[in-house]
């Protein structure tokens, strides 16, 4: 080796390890995140973590933030260009046209996922260059009822957990008919604005993510820009109004935002957002919306669908900012103890028993000492240690001892099993 010593690795810039015990609450987070929409006929999908790299200059739009400056692009050996993933909508409209789901005359296709997600970003609380998303997205059908569904199984997912300073942003792009005539009208408000040249060439190709910049200075500048609600056609106007009915008979809170965009064609009619207010800037915990041209851009025949993607890692930090205690099961729920070499292999015998019978059990290894052991037990979590030395092994029983009353009493060994599943419920 000629290289010199290398000091201890750390993991890139703007990623983190997730590591016991926390990373037991992410794993909650995705699971609850899910849950929900598997409930409602979500099938779930895995798509490779990239893809041709022209898949999301299409799919995600030239002029978005996350093509022209986030991606995480490579080159292969064989010259094709890849990028990790940043998104899971185009991914898994690819999947499902390269299956042809859509042709199973079963539509809406409905699929949920959850994974890791990639964008080159300037790093700062909930902001990261790899987070995690769960998804979910129903392909293939126009109906009010589907928006409004998708939007309940999220918020569901959030009260399940627990949250409850979320808030729901909720808007009508319009479509096809009724956009272009809006578009026009923001371009040409948007150009007597005193605005730098990124921006004003923003106005040419993608002007309704203007609405969206953060900058004070032009924000101050849009009093009075028109408004897409005000432009909306009658069937987007009657679209919208459903979603809305049926948010609020079930119990859903919403503000309508007229300023929420996604700013690309294909996007079209129903766009939310769900922010908590406890996190900062950083503040959208999870988007989504109608996507009725999507499929046509990427090569497809046209499929209107909609979704969304909610943001674990963002999740988990509102959770900590509302002070939410998830109540997860103890990894562990018996730590055996033995004192001696007979009584390692006896425990370990009615360790691997327990474990086979349902219950979650550990034991010390590498001859620790009892004071040691009895600390790596209490550590776990369990609530009862099994403590055995060469006396009880005699008389053919182990120490039962409730971690958490103090409680201790023999067991013969072979009702172990038994007695501890009882005691467990
Ligand atoms: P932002 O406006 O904060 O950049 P976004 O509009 O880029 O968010 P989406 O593309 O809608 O976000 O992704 C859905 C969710 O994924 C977001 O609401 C957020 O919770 C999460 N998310 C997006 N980018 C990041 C990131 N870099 N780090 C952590 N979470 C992220
Ligand atoms: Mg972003």
């Amino acid at each position: 080796m000629t290289t010199a010593a290398v000091s201890t690795f750390q993991a890139p810039k703007g990623t983190y390890d997730l590591l016991p015990p926390d990373s037991a609450l992410y794993l909650a987070v995705r699971e609850a995140i899910a849950a929900p929409a598997r409930r409602a006929g979500y099938g779930y999908v895995e798509t490779p973590g990239f893809e041709n790299v022209e898949l999301f200059s299409r799919g995600v739009g030239e002029s978005t933030d996350i093509v022209t400056k986030e991606m995480f692009t490579l080159t292969t050996k064989g010259g094709t260009q890849l990028a990790l993933r940043p998104e899971g909508t185009a991914s898994v409209l690819r999947a499902a046209l390269q299956a042809n789901l859509h042709k199973t005359g079963n539509l809406p296709v409905k699929l949920w996922y959850s994974g890791s997600y990639y964008r080159y970003e300037r790093p700062q609380a909930g902001r990261y260059r790899h987070f995690s998303q769960v998804g979910a997205e129903a392909i293939g059908a126009e109906d009010p009822l589907l928006d409004a569904e998708l939007i309940i199984l999220a918020v569901d997912a959030y009260r399940s957990l627990g949250l409850r300073d979320f808030r729901l942003l909720l808007n009508s792009l319009g479509d096809g008919e009724c956009r272009p005539a809006y578009r026009a009208a923001l371009q040409d408000f948007l150009r007597g604005l005193d605005l730098d040249e990124d921006t004003r060439r923003r106005i040419e190709i993608n002007p309704l993510r203007v609405l969206d910049d953060k900058r004070e200075s032009v924000q101050r500048q849009l009093t009075g820009v028109p408004l897409i609600a005000d432009h909306l056609c009658e069937g987007c106007k009657a679209y919208h109004e459903q979603v809305r009915e049926l948010l609020t008979e079930a119990g859903v809170a919403f503000e309508n935002d007229p300023k929420l965009v996604r700013g690309l064609d294909y996007y079209t009619r129903t766009t939310f957002e769900f922010v908590h207010d406890g996190l900062g800037s950083q503040s959208a915990v999870g988007g989504g919306g109608r996507y009725d041209g999507l499929s046509e851009m990427i090569g497809g025949p046209s499929l209107p669908s909609v979704g969304w993607a909610l943001g674990v890692d963002r999740t988990v930090l509102a959770l900590r900012a509302e002070g939410v205690e998830l109540d997860l099961p103890a990894a562990t729920s018996v730590y055996a103890v033995p004192l001696g070499e007979e009584a390692r292999r006896t425990l370990f015998t009615v360790v691997t028993e327990l474990r086979r019978a349902g219950v979650a059990a550990d034991m010390a290894f590498g001859g620790k000492g009892m004071k040691n052991a009895m600390k790596s037990a209490n550590r776990s979590g369990a609530r009862f240690a099994l403590v055995a030395g060469e006396r009880d092994l005699a008389e053919g029983v182990v120490q039962l001892k409730d971690l958490e009353s103090g409680e201790q009493g023999p067991v013969v060994l072979g009702e172990i099993v038994a007695t501890v599943k009882e005691r467990l419920v």
